[in-house]
């Protein structure tokens, strides 16, 4: 019966071949989470809700996303065509608070995407404490297909789409994949434009010449050292002999492996969407980051001793330490059996599913969740939040000593209920931040 109503469920979504296939309704909906991110997010909220012994309402509430907008954003290319774009803003919930996270620009974008990183949003400002919901955006655009100009064209117009969505006590976007301060600028730009006053508190993320904060953009990287330091100490390992991995080389990729680099740790292997490079002594992050910046893939980078290696095989090297910062679904029931480390820092947003997680588990490798572990960024953006709303701004050095001081604290209670309940970092982490929020649910009552 129950097997049947899965079949029929998997059928709506699934291509019809794989719901044909003789495979189990297990490994079907395993496969159906890797190819879909909310499926992924849901299953994550039925684990956890079962080992608190969640309320049912409760647990329906948290499946569901509050709103979602799906907008058609029309461009005049360079060449006088026409382009239409479909974006997303997706608000998961905003119980505790605004709804807060990112806007992302890349060419699979989608709605189910997004409500899954909406819900990550959630659980993660729930489980920093911080007085913000969960939210996400998404344009499903190859913005390395387009002139400066079509972007800013883009970005403005998606803006516009999303107006009345946004807004420093409603919902603040934030950078993601592909988008940074400077398009964080066009929207913070477009939205004071319609308000006719400058409201730098819209979108978090910005260049500190309009009111960003210093320490945002290296902010997601900053937390993982913090996160990570935090557990070295813990299970009393030194870093600096660990042999470090890093898939996804952008902002939270570039600055861990920067930051890392610079405590003097050894990085074996870095990648980007092109593939990736791998020296067994070490690899010069300075000379890649340099290389990257300048527009170049790493895959033509020419390095002495340095092998060519692809974005599939980066995950399954020998190391101590793998840091997904890539994308979500990477680590999948088809490759965790293969990895090979004692630690894996999920930079990215969802890049273990939950049928790799039981493997991982099994094979002992500690997984820091990245509602924890890349929290740094959205902590960074609250501060900056803060001091848009205060027009008052704070020196790095306080940013980067409050970053610590909430990220350690959550790290603690997490590792603290983990050996309590005898339950894996990321159970441990779900469980505070779903906890919390059930109780914000259970104050303020379903209207009406
Ligand atoms: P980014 O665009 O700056 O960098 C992404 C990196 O991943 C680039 O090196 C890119 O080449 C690579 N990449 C993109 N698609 C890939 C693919 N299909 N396969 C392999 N590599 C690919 O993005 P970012 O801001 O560094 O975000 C990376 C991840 O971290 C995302 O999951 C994002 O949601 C998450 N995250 C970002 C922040 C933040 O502050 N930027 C905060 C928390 C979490």
């Amino acid at each position: 019966m129950l097997e049947n109503k899965k079949k029929e469920q998997m059928k709506i979504i699934y291509p019809e071949a794989l719901v044909a296939a003789d495979v189990s309704v297990t490994v079907k909906e395993e496969l159906l989470m890797e190819t879909n991110p909310f499926e992924m997010a849901k299953k994550q909220i039925d684990i956890v809700a079962e080992k608190m012994g969640l309320n049912n309402n409760i647990k329906k509430f948290l499946k569901r996303v509050e709103r979602s907008l799906i907008v058609s954003i029309p461009i005049k290319m360079n060449d006088g065509t026409l382009k239409i774009f479909e974006g997303y803003r997706v608000q998961h919930s905003t119980v505790r608070g605004p709804g807060k996270g990112g806007i992302r620009f890349a060419p699979n974008v989608n709605l189910d995407e997004v409500k899954a990183l909406a819900i990550w949003m959630t659980w993660k400002c729930s489980l920093l404490n911080l007085p913000l919901g969960g939210a996400k955006g998404g344009v499903c655009v190859d913005p390395r297909k387009l002139s400066k100009e079509e972007l800013e064209r883009l970005t403005r117009r998606y803006t516009s789409e999303i107006i009345n969505f946004i807004g420093p006590d409603k919902d603040i976007p934030a950078p993601d994949v592909n988008t940074n301060p400077q398009i964080m600028a066009w929207i913070m730009d477009t939205y004071s434009m319609h308000k006719g006053r400058a409201v730098p508190g819209v979108v978090t993320g910005k260049p500190i010449e309009i009111g960003g904060s210093v320490g945002r953009e290296s902010a997601t990287g900053m937390g993982l050292f913090f996160v990570l330091e935090a557990l070295c100490n813990k299970i009393n390992l030194d870093l600096n002999p660990q042999d470090i991995v890093i898939q996804g080389f952008g902002n939270v990729g570039g600055n861990i492996a920067k930051i890392l680099y610079e405590k003097g740790c050894k990085i074996i292997a870095v990648s980007d969407i092109s593939g990736g490079l791998y020296a067994k002594g070490g690899l010069n992050i300075d000379q890649l980051l340099k290389w990257r910046d300048e527009s170049n893939y790493l895959k033509d980078f020419q390095g002495k001793g340095y092998k060519f290696v692809s974005n599939e095989d980066i995950l399954t090297l020998k190391c101590d330490i793998l840091i997904p910062a890539a994308i979500e679904n990477q680590i999948t029931r088809s490759n965790a059996n293969r990895i090979n480390c004692k630690i894996i820092l999920e930079g990215a947003n969802g890049p273990t599913t939950p049928g790799a997680d039981n493997i991982l588990e099994k094979k002992g490798i500690i997984v820091v969740p990245d509602i924890l572990a890349n929290a740094g960024g959205v902590c960074v953006s609250y501060f900056e939040y803060i001091q848009d709303i205060h027009s008052y701004f704070w020196k790095l050095e306080r940013i980067n000593q409050e970053l610590k001081n909430i990220l350690v604290s959550a790290f603690e209670d997490v590792y603290n209920l983990s050996k309590e309940k005898n339950a894996s970092l990321r159970i441990a982490s779900y469980m505070i931040a779903i906890s919390r929020l059930a109780k914000a649910i259970e104050l303020r009552g379903i209207f009406p």
